[in-house]
């Protein structure tokens, strides 16, 4: 049995900046780099192995002909996608559909429901969750008279805060923030309003009717309640639970042995060096535990977050 590390896949975004580099240390590729697809087997950015028997091959290979590595779960296509988003400037208003809207208009795609852990934020920094119309009809009418202020709710953000983003939920990361973000494993995302931004001369796509389709309403907060828990050296706080995804966050100081029943569990440094199972990891690794690894001894001073199918 071995861990599966993984080769991130960069992408340049017109928002992106270069904290992927002077933050984590990774080769990117220019200054306008968004993402960082970390753990990802979706065809836009599928991971290679990094090392071991599977080296050179991607997680998409590794999910259709080792299932057994994740616990033989069904299902076509690796589920969940981990990211790290390191936004310059203001992300589009965005909103995604759910697993049946998108499986039924995005030819088969899975919907999106994502969550961010705050690893930085700029002093005074916010973000966008939800709206502030009453109905749907409100909807339309907010969006098509271009009533952005009134229509958007802005909240403050600051680094250590968490986010359940569901579908129907309108989103938007604001310039500053560095998150990492766990989702389902779909790239579908509906804009609302993209600031009138030009890319390459044009404007990026908006998706007005999908977004209007999608869009929950009267928004509701999604706000999970974090539990902490002690283990030897650790302390694991349950960020979120849900039909998608588990996923908690670690600190150590020390040494502890990391346990899970799931099917398998994504894993990534975020803060720190160490070992885990003996190999050198530090910030910006990022791995997965397969099924039936068993105990993984881990040791150092580091802060990682783990998920799994929920
Ligand atoms: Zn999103």
């Amino acid at each position: 049995m071995e861990l599966i590390f993984l080769k991130p896949v960069f992408k340049q975004m017109i928002w992106g900046g270069s904290r992927l580099k002077s933050v984590f240390g990774y080769d990117i590729p220019g200054d306008n780099t968004g993402e960082c697809w970390a753990i990802s087997a979706h065809p836009n950015g599928d991971c290679e192995i990094a090392e071991g028997r599977y080296a050179g091959k991607t997680l998409s290979w590794l999910w259709k002909e080792h299932r057994e590595l994740f616990g033989g779960l069904p299902g076509d296509r690796f589920p969940l996608l981990v990211k790290i988003i390191d936004a310059k400037a203001d992300l589009s208003i965005q909103v995604h559909p759910d697993d049946s809207y998108a499986a039924e208009h995005e030819n088969g795609s899975l919907g999106k429901t994502e969550c961010w852990y705050i690893l930085d934020a700029p002093e005074n920094g916010s973000i966008i969750i939800g709206h502030n119309a009453a109905s749907k009809a409100e909807v339309r009418s907010m969006i098509e008279g271009r009533k952005w202020d009134a229509f958007i709710r802005e909240v403050p953000v600051k680094a250590g805060d968490f986010f359940q983003i569901n579908p129907g939920c309108v989103h938007a990361i604001k310039g500053g923030t560095l998150i990492l973000e766990t989702q389902q494993n779909s790239d579908i995302t509906y804009r609302v309003y993209d600031y009138d931004r030009l890319q390459d001369g044009k404007p990026r796509q908006l998706h007005i009717q999908q977004s209007i389709d999608v869009i929950t309403a009267p928004f509701e907060p999604a706000d999970p309640v974090r539990k902490t828990r002690k283990e030897q050296d650790a302390e694991t706080e349950t960020l979120v639970t849900c039909s998608c995804y588990k996923v908690e966050k670690t600190v150590l100081h020390g040494r502890m042995s990391f346990r899970s029943d799931a099917s398998f569990t994504d894993l990534s440094v975020l803060e720190g060096a160490g070992t885990i199972a003996g190999h050198a990891v530090r910030k910006g690794t990022h791995l997965i535990i397969p099924s039936g690894f068993g105990e993984v001894p881990i040791e150092g001073n580091m802060m990682f977050i783990t998920s799994c199918p929920g």
